[in-house]
């Protein structure tokens, strides 16, 4: 996409945009059974953007039950792949269609840059319904080689009710990592979206059904973490929760599931991702803008920002020197305009959050060299400076714990065997990277490195087509490619004697 026009025109394209308010069960837009609501802000301004439907134990047990009769129907889950396919591949060219419209509202509803949503969030979404529509009419069932007078077929059975919880970051894109292959695979879906950022999630239910997906193959039950969430995960009908969020709420799912039917719950979690770079690092300035975007991009609310980096003593100071040169391209500004390369934090609490993070570092000896500060709190928008600390000691908070905001922690270190260990040093184990020319010495880390994803000389690139999610307790199964059917199929052996 090379023309994103100018602010005037998002900002006129903001005050037009119309929002869904109400849940999507069973192909009907409704209230919450108890008529509670809950308000969505605008991060940029604090201004109350809309009244969402605050969905409970009663709602999402209508749909759940809507689910499973569909599922059990089989209009969706015995529907030919082709068909299956067609339906997917129609949702993807509306997703498409609409991008401006739905690029706004995620830009107002969470405050990241309109450029981000509309060159990245939106058509990668899309491009992940197509990919998954493509594929369920390529993948092949199995025959076990057993002997001759047996045949044992191994085949994949979608798992029947899938709820999907999101979490506010990548609202439309996170959703669409679950809700396109669990739907590709056959199953019905209840997608609870995060309470700050519903507005993608319930048009993507009005495109869903424009698409040709059944009534009630698809729901969407907007609500609390606390209310929706938990009767979700707590549901003795749900077979699968598919989640992304915090760990302490993945821990939740775990209990949930164990508390009720014991139905399989897929986490991607919390991340606290090392970047190192090496004295051989091949282009200084490139890996130092790519630790600046790793860390800034999406205001630092990316579950795989390289939040902690460590550079090699030898280039130490010019590195650091070219990172803040970097980080000061990266000043917030006004989501809806698309110069700005951050926008607002999602909310209030998650900037009281960061900030206390800020006063942490502060406290506990970190040196504070760019950022650390509010910014234009006149706006009533919660804006923050991206912020570089350096660390002298691996112990502090702001080394250990998830920020989730533009706060990057900065360490030196001499020998690789070091950096290995200080990286490793972490109770998650979502991404990493590396930059060096030596070739062996990139194979040798990257195995040893405990995470999901490594990058060497690059961070953060992606595509549908390679696995995404983390070790240790940033989670469990994979999110994007193939491998993401194994969490939304289960394997069926059939055994024929044929003797
Ligand atoms: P969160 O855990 O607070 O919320 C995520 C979802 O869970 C929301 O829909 C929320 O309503 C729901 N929820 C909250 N409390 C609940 C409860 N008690 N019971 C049931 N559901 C509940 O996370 P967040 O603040 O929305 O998102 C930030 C977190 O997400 C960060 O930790 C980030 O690293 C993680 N994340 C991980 C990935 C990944 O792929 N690993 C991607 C994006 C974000």
């Amino acid at each position: 996409m090379n023309n994103l026009r100018d602010a005037a025109y998002w900002r006129a394209r903001a005050q037009s945009v119309s929002i869904r308010a109400q849940a999507y069960i069973d192909g009907t837009w409704t209230d919450a059974a108890d008529g509670q609501t809950f308000k969505t802000i605008n991060p940029a301004t604090g201004e109350v953007l809309a009244t969402i439907a605050a969905c409970a134990e009663q709602d999402v047990n209508r749909a759940v039950a809507a689910a499973r009769r569909a599922f059990q129907a089989g209009i969706w889950s015995e529907m030919p792949r082709s068909e299956r396919k067609a339906v997917l591949l129609r949702l993807a060219a509306l997703i498409d269609t609409h991008r401006e419209e739905l690029a706004v509202l995620e830009t107002l509803d969470m405050g990241k840059p309109i450029a981000d949503t509309l060159q990245y969030d939106v058509p990668e979404a899309g491009r992940t319904y197509a990919w998954y529509a493509e594929a369920i009419d390529k993948v092949y069932d199995e025959i076990a080689p057993t002997a001759p007078d047996v045949l044992a077929t191994i085949t994949r059975e979608p798992l029947g009710v899938v709820a999907a919880v999101v979490p506010w970051n990548y609202p439309l894109l996170m959703a669409s990592w679950k809700v396109a292959p669990a739907l590709a695979a056959g199953n019905s879906v209840v997608l609870k979206p995060a309470e700050q950022s519903s507005l993608t999630a319930l048009r993507l239910a009005e495109l869903a059904e424009a698409a040709g997906v059944p009534a009630g193959v698809f729901n969407v039950v907007p609500g609390l973490g606390a209310d929706a969430g938990q009767a979700l995960g707590r549901h003795p009908d749900v077979d699968c929760i598919a989640f992304t969020g915090s760990t302490a709420t993945g821990k939740r799912f775990m209990e949930y599931s164990g508390q009720s039917n014991l139905k399989r719950v897929w986490l991607e979690c919390g991340g606290k991702s090392p970047h190192i770079v090496f004295d051989d690092c091949p282009d200084l300035d490139r890996a130092a803008q790519a630790a600046a975007i790793g860390i800034f991009n999406n205001q630092g609310e990316i579950c795989i920002a390289g939040s902690r980096l460590y550079v090699q003593t030898g280039i130490y100071d010019a590195f650091l020197e070219k990172l803040e040169a970097h980080a000061a391209r990266m000043q917030p500004g006004d989501p809806l305009d698309p110069a700005s390369a951050m926008g607002a934090i999602v909310d209030g609490a998650q900037l009281d959050r960061v900030m206390s993070y800020v006063k942490s570092g502060k406290d506990e000896g970190a040196r504070l060299r760019i950022g650390g500060e509010r910014a234009y709190a006149d706006t009533g928008g919660f804006y923050m400076q991206p912020t570089i600390f350096e660390c002298p000691t691996q112990v502090l908070t702001i080394v250990r714990e998830e920020i989730f905001g533009p706060v990057l922690a900065v360490t030196r270190f001499d020998t690789e065997e070091e950096a290995i260990r200080m990286a490793n040093d972490s109770p998650y184990g979502l991404g990493s990277g590396l930059w060096t020319s030596s070739l062996s010495r990139a194979h040798r880390v990257s195995r040893k490195l405990q995470a999901g994803l490594v990058w060497v000389n690059c961070y953060m690139d992606s595509d549908v087509t390679v696995p995404f999610g983390g070790v240790k307790q940033s989670g469990s199964g994979r999110d994007k490619s193939l491998h993401a059917l194994d969490k939304y199929t289960d394997l069926k052996t059939t055994w024929i004697n044929l003797a």
